[in-house]
């Protein structure tokens, strides 16, 4: 008798084994990654053709050949099954092992040597991309710019696979991997051949954090023309366009549907979103941590201009002190080490959820000044807890769904995953007409209503 004949499971409780599509596809991809490891270690200087075809391509074409095989079979309903038994995806061994290695790489790109990654065949390897397209020669910045955009690139393949049953993730996945690829690598890289402010339109102030510094407002002042248009660009997107979008959109057009921090969580980070931490201890201490970054980061702003005003009378060392620590602490160990290297261990959104300015001020906007809101039909609820499961901000939202009351929540991204895994339709998510009427007095949830058994009324 099979395995599956001892279990009384509704659904088939064993993994299915891989077929032999999979398997090429696993095989090509840990042949590229054997290649980019050898390569690394020395070889790759003396041909990084060789190794960037072997390694870095190869590995691209088997992850595409595994996902597709993978996902193009299944239905909605069984994208997640097995997450749970996953050591990857469950905080096991293989877990643990890719959170340390990612945790690693971090703290090398931010903090290893220059002749350590210059010397590194890795770097090498990506020499023929970067002098192919842009004509200068690859550096640590332009690897981690490379593997980070093929990475949303790549898993963004995945994501539209897996949820192509939703219009609305597949347009908005589309949307992350357009402005990651145009916005946040090739139009800084093309700045850059030409000697200009490498400047990322997809970014800007509070969390690009020194965009608005009065060093960067001069040097994008001494750049000419095009200095002082990004200037003006970065100013009215910060304190125009965001306030605006915001109120008829919340935060997801930017969160969900722009930033490529949001985008590389909600692809590469996809199958770790579940890992999110829902507990009430959590949404406190989320709230105290990104409202003092947001706190931090505007008053060290004002403080520089004040300083720059006084020509450094009597805050030059304190402000300088203050900048460097900001980039230490947040912009380097807490959005980079821990925000992307506890992706397998934490869940997806670490940084959008306790860390980030920008998701700070866009919540606060959402809360009080926006029409967003996601609207629940209470009465159609089964309490299967899909939503909340799957919400990267460890919202509770079956709790908000079993009382048919909207969510008007600062920290929601508007990803609409859990409308997506839903079974019964329960969510959705609306810009109403006003940001008054969000909240719903009168709730929808069975017996609310007039729906209740004669007799036990
Ligand atoms: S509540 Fe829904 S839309 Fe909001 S962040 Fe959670 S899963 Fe995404
Ligand atoms: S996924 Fe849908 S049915 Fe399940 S608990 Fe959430 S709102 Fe209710």
């Amino acid at each position: 008798m099979s395995k599956e004949g001892f279990s009384i499971s509704l659904v088939n409780p064993h993994a299915p084994g891989l077929d032999w599509i999979q398997k090429i596809g696993i095989a090509v991809a840990s042949l590229g990654l054997l290649s980019m490891v050898v390569g690394a270690t020395g070889p790759a200087n003396q041909d990084p053709s060789f190794y960037f075809w072997t390694g870095v391509f190869a590995s691209i074409v088997g992850f595409l050949i595994y996902i597709v095989r993978t996902f193009s079979g299944k239905t909605e309903s069984g994208n997640n099954h097995h997450i749970f038994n996953s050591s990857l995806m469950a905080r096991g061994v293989a877990g643990w092992a890719f959170g340390i290695f990612l945790t690693a790489f971090y703290i090398l790109l931010y903090w290893g040597s220059d002749s350590f990654w210059n010397n590194s065949g890795l770097v090498s390897m990506f020499h023929p991309v970067s002098e192919g397209l842009f004509g200068f020669y690859a550096d640590k910045w332009f690897l981690y710019g490379f593997v980070y955009t093929i990475s949303v690139l790549v898993m963004g393949v995945r994501a539209i696979i897996k949820y192509r049953h939703s219009n609305y993730q597949v347009i908005r996945t589309c949307s992350v991997m357009f402005f990651q690829l145009g916005f946040a690598f090739l139009i800084p890289m093309f700045l850059k051949a030409m000697s200009q402010p490498e400047y990322y339109f997809s970014y800007f102030w509070p969390l690009d954090y020194d965009l608005l510094w009065p060093n960067s407002v001069d040097g994008m002042m001494n750049a000419g023309t095009i200095g002082l248009w990004m200037l003006i660009v970065s100013a009215l997107l910060t304190f125009v366009v965001t306030p605006i979008l915001t109120y008829f959109f919340g935060k997801r057009w930017y969160c969900s549907w722009v930033c490529g921090c949001g985008g590389l969580a909600n692809t590469a980070g996809d199958p770790f979103r579940q890992l999110s931490d829902k507990s009430l201890k959590a949404w406190k201490v989320e709230r105290w941590m990104i409202h003092s970054v947001l706190l931090f980061i505007t008053l060290l702003t004002i403080l520089l201009w004040v300083n720059s005003y006084l020509e450094g009378g009597i805050f030059g060392s304190v402000s300088h002190e203050l900048t460097k620590a900001y980039a230490f602490l947040i912009g380097q160990a807490f959005a980079g080490v821990i925000g992307v290297g506890f992706y397998p261990l934490l869940g997806t959104r670490i940084w959008c959820r306790f860390g980030c300015p920008m998701a700070a001020y866009l919540g606060l906007l959402q809360k009080y000044f926006s029409r967003f809101r996601i609207t629940t039909n209470g009465g159609q609820c089964i309490s299967c807890g899909n939503c909340s499961t799957y919400c990267e901000m460890g919202i509770d939202v079956k709790s908000y769904a079993q009382r048919g009351e909207n969510i008007v929540r600062a920290s929601c991204v508007g990803c609409g995953i859990c409308s997506t895994v839903c079974p019964r339709g329960v969510l959705n998510l609306e810009n109403g007409p006003t940001h008054t009427d969000r909240e719903n007095n009168n709730p929808i949830t069975f017996g609310n209503e007039g729906v209740g058994l004669r007799g036990f009324n």
